[in-house]
């Protein structure tokens, strides 16, 4: 009945019913690890907490029903999330991914799975029409982040879910940059969506978590398989942060919106900078995808001062004060961070430039405070540096 619900009303109500014992409207965290039986076999509905709780649980259900999926899945972070999905195959199949992407991201593929006989190659997929060609006899998923990390590519889901579904391959979309709230990648015929719940699920910096939502059974069966046999699941106090989060991302993403817009324009308008990766302008090379699939431009900006060098990057991002110098991304508060030395200093130089990861990119990721504070901000480091 609340999956009918619209998507504001879904944050806080999809999936959830008052607590059974009591009628508590927040699921109380179940920090247990086991459950008692009074005979063998016969419980509750739970019975260990790696295989099922009731804190966790809650939040599956809620990151199905924002997802429009019919199941979820919860990790204790986002590479657990992609681990468990990675599992899903065997030596000698090969994964498509696009060439940009979150550097954790590309370590698992490169370092974890590629030495245990999993196939991994790199493409940019914002031309569907190239996918086709790309993908070999071995090909057994594709893996798409949209927006792109840290260059803002947007790629068109429901084009590539169609090549994927005529070539019986599953489609994996990492949707932690757009939430469901911009785009909700199963309404498009992915097969698998994603999520670093660290980011904006969660909202507020105060929990590494992911998740998995899938609509087939036999899928949601095999994962959730491996996430019990693997156990690299979500905790009951991590799962209440998650579940508390969702219930504002709504309000949250609109904000993030706003500011994101006010500044990329700022920065699209200063002498200082010489590029603004954002898909709300016009001119971004793929505009009108972004705005038919998803419902805003989000908080997410990377930009290049002009004639920069390493140093004037780090030089500015330096010079931040509203804004924090740090990894990870999504939370109410302003984020800096350099890709070259942080999130994708995991990525060889010659492999991030060529999708464009220089070593004068800064991205930021715009949070809810008072837009005119943050373009305050951004204006003093461009004109100290
Ligand atoms: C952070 C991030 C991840 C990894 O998630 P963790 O929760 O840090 O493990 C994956 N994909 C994207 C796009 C991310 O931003």
């Amino acid at each position: 009945m609340k999956k009918e619900l619209r998507f504001n009303s879904r944050t806080i109500h999809g999936g959830q019913q008052p607590d059974k014992a009591y009628g508590a409207v927040m699921p109380p965290i179940y920090q247990t690890s086991t459950f008692a039986q009074t005979s063998p076999g016969e419980h509750r509905g739970y019975e260990y907490s790696r295989s099922g709780n009731p804190t966790r649980h809650a939040l599956e259900e809620s990151l199905a029903s924002i997802e429009s999926g019919r199941y979820g899945l919860a990790f204790a972070s986002g590479l657990a999330a992609m681990d468990a999905v990675m599992k899903l195959l065997s030596p000698g199949d090969e994964v498509l991914a696009t060439n940009d992407l979150y550097g954790g991201s590309y370590r698992l593929f490169r370092k974890v799975f590629e030495p245990l006989g999993i196939r991994f190659r790199f493409m940019g997929m914002q031309d569907a029409a190239d996918i086709g060609a790309a993908i070999g006899p071995d090909t057994r998923l594709l893996w798409v982040e949209t927006p792109t990390n840290p260059m803002m590519n947007v790629i068109d889901i429901r084009a590539v879910a169609e090549i994927c579904r005529s070539r019986g391959i599953l489609l994996a979309v990492d949707n932690t940059f757009a939430t469901p709230y911009l785009q909700r990648p199963l309404e498009l015929g992915a097969d698998i969506v994603m999520h670093s719940a660290t980011k904006y699920l969660g909202g507020h910096s105060d929990v590494v978590a992911g998740g998995l939502v899938v609509s087939d059974e036999k899928l949601a069966e095999r994962l959730y398989f491996i996430q019990n046999a693997s156990g690299a699941v979500c905790g009951p106090m991590d799962s209440y942060l998650v579940l508390r989060g969702i219930k504002t991302l709504h309000v949250r993403m609109q904000r993030h919106c706003e500011n994101g817009e006010a500044v990329a324009r700022y920065l699209a308008g200063h002498p200082g900078v010489e590029k603004v990766y954002w898909p709300g302008f016009p001119t971004h090379p793929n505009h009108d995808i972004a705005s038919e699939q998803m419902s805003g431009f989000g908080g997410m900006i990377s930009f290049i001062p002009k004639g920069a060098q390493f140093r004037d990057a780090v030089r500015i991002v330096e010079h931040l004060k509203v804004f924090t110098l740090a990894e990870s991304l999504g939370g109410v508060e302003s984020l800096a961070g350099h890709p070259a030395s942080m999130t994708h200093a995991s990525i060889p130089r010659e492999e991030r430039e060529k999708s464009g990861v220089t070593d004068a990119l800064i991205r930021l990721s715009v949070g809810i405070e008072d837009a005119a504070d943050l373009i305050e901000d951004l204006q003093n480091a461009l004109e100290a540096s």
